[in-house]
Formats: C-alpha cells, sequence, structure tokens
C-alpha cells in the first residue's frame, strides 16, 4: 500500500522539539467508541486544552484536496489498521507547532500513540506525555454506541465489518502500548459503562492533582 509513495522523514536525530516544561501533552486512548472523543471536548471546555485527535487529523488529510495519502489512509481506517507512524506523527508535529506558535501549550493527544513506534517516536521527537487517560470499556458497550453512532456519522469504519477489526487492532497493538505505560505508572484508567457526566466527574477527580 505504501510501495510507490514517499511517506514524510521523522527527523530523530535532533531529539524533542519541546520541553515538558514548554508544553503539556496527554495521551488519550481507550478503544473505538469507548467516549475518548466526548470526554475530551468537555476537557476543552473546562481546562483549555487544544484537542488534536489521531483520527480527526487522519480523516481530514484524506479529504484535503492534492494529499497523496487519501487512499492509503481511506484503506487502513476502512481495514481498522494503524496508519504508518510516519504521517500521523508529522501531522501532529505539525499542529501542535502551529499552536506553540500562538501560545498555546496544552495538549489532549485522543487516539494516540496507538502502536509502541509511535509512543517511542513521539516522545523521542516532540514532547514526552505527561499523562496517559484510559477509558476503559466493554467491547459489548463500545459495538453498542458505535452502531448507534454510524446512524449519522457518514463514517467509513462505523460498520459491525470494521468495528470488529478496530477491536482486533486495539486488544493487540494498542493495549500493548497502554501496559507499557502502565508499567511508568502513566496511566489513569478511567471506567467508562456509565453516563457521560460519571465518566467526567471521574476524570477530573483523577487528574486535579496530575495536571
Ligand atoms: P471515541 O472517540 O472513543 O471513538 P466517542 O466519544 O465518539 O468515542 O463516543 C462514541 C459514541 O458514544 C458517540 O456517539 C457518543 O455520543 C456516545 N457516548 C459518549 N459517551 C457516552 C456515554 N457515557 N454513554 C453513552 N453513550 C456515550
Ligand atoms: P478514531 O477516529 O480514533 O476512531 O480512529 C479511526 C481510525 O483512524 C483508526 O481505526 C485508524 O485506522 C486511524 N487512526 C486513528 N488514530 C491513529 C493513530 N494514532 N495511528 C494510526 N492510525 C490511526
Amino acid at each position: 500500500m505504501t510501495a510507490n509513495l514517499e511517506l514524510p522523514k521523522l527527523d530523530t536525530s535532533k531529539g524533542a522539539a519541546f520541553t515538558s516544561d514548554q508544553v503539556t501533552v496527554v495521551f488519550v486512548l481507550g478503544g473505538p467508541g469507548a467516549v475518548k472523543g466526548t470526554q475530551c471536548n468537555r476537557l476543552v471546555e473546562d481546562y483549555h486544552f487544544i484537542h488534536l485527535s489521531a483520527g480527526d487529523l487522519l480523516r481530514a488529510e484524506q479529504n484535503r484536496e492534492g494529499s497523496q495519502f487519501g487512499s492509503l489512509i481511506n484503506h487502513y481506517i476502512t481495514e481498522g489498521l494503524i496508519v504508518p507512524q510516519e504521517i500521523t506523527i508529522s501531522l501532529l508535529k505539525n499542529n501542535i507547532e502551529e499552536n506553540y506558535k500562538k501560545g498555546n501549550t496544552k495538549f489532549l493527544v485522543d487516539g494516540f500513540p496507538r502502536k509502541m513506534d509511535q509512543a517511542i517516536t513521539f516522545e523521542e521527537i516532540i514532547v514526552p506525555s505527561k499523562f496517559v487517560l484510559f477509558f476503559d470499556c466493554p467491547e459489548d458497550v463500545m459495538l453498542e454506541r458505535l452502531m448507534e453512532r454510524g446512524k449519522t456519522s457518514g463514517r467509513v469504519d462505523d460498520n459491525v465489518e470494521s468495528i470488529k477489526k478496530r477491536f482486533k487492532t486495539f486488544e493487540e497493538t494498542s493495549m500493548p502500548v497502554i501496559n507499557m505505560f502502565a508499567s511508568k505508572n502513566k496511566v489513569i484508567k478511567i471506567k467508562c459503562d456509565q453516563s457521560v457526566d460519571e465518566v467526567y466527574n471521574d476524570v477530573q477527580k483523577n487528574i486535579k492533582d496530575r495536571l
């Protein structure tokens, strides 16, 4: 799929672009439909974070006129696969740098890192994360929420076939990343088979002393 395309280069020779004093990054992880986006929207209102959703950035790049990565991204998203880190990290890096120039220094990086290489590269070339918010949700609840969302989302991957593939990718590829951060005591785990307000109360209680 990437055979004829030149992926953006990630320069790992210069170290991190920012220090943790300059920029705060909170990674937001959880299975598909676990409520990441919904809770990020609440946090943006109350804590003035900039919300960068890896999935939203990839969909915007896919639809950008002139993008050479449109069909590649469409393929990965439909199949529930992890888009190559060169594309995903370049989009995040550009956004963080542009925002920083405007004086924004606090970021919720949602749906990222979903694979170990991304976790390592991001912290190496952008900034080490502060902590990870992990929304833990049973698959049957996520499935129900995504099927409901699929009625109006227009997303190519909110259907049973893609959702099952996304669950598999999450278990096999993304859970090891969460476990790695947990082993460093960087994970705040939130149960999300409860109402939006209840989930958010838990989030607020748990992040209070970490920001
Ligand atoms: P993610 O960003 O993790 O894919 P979303 O935030 O888009 O998940 O949530 C998935 C779907 O579930 C959305 O349609 C959203 O409106 C709905 N939703 C979010 N939080 C809750 C909740 N606590 N209870 C029920 N449905 C929810
Ligand atoms: P989301 O909007 O978070 O549900 O993500 C939708 C899809 O976008 C995923 O199933 C992946 O195909 C792709 N995607 C999202 N985040 C990433 C990421 N961090 N790295 C690679 N691909 C991603």
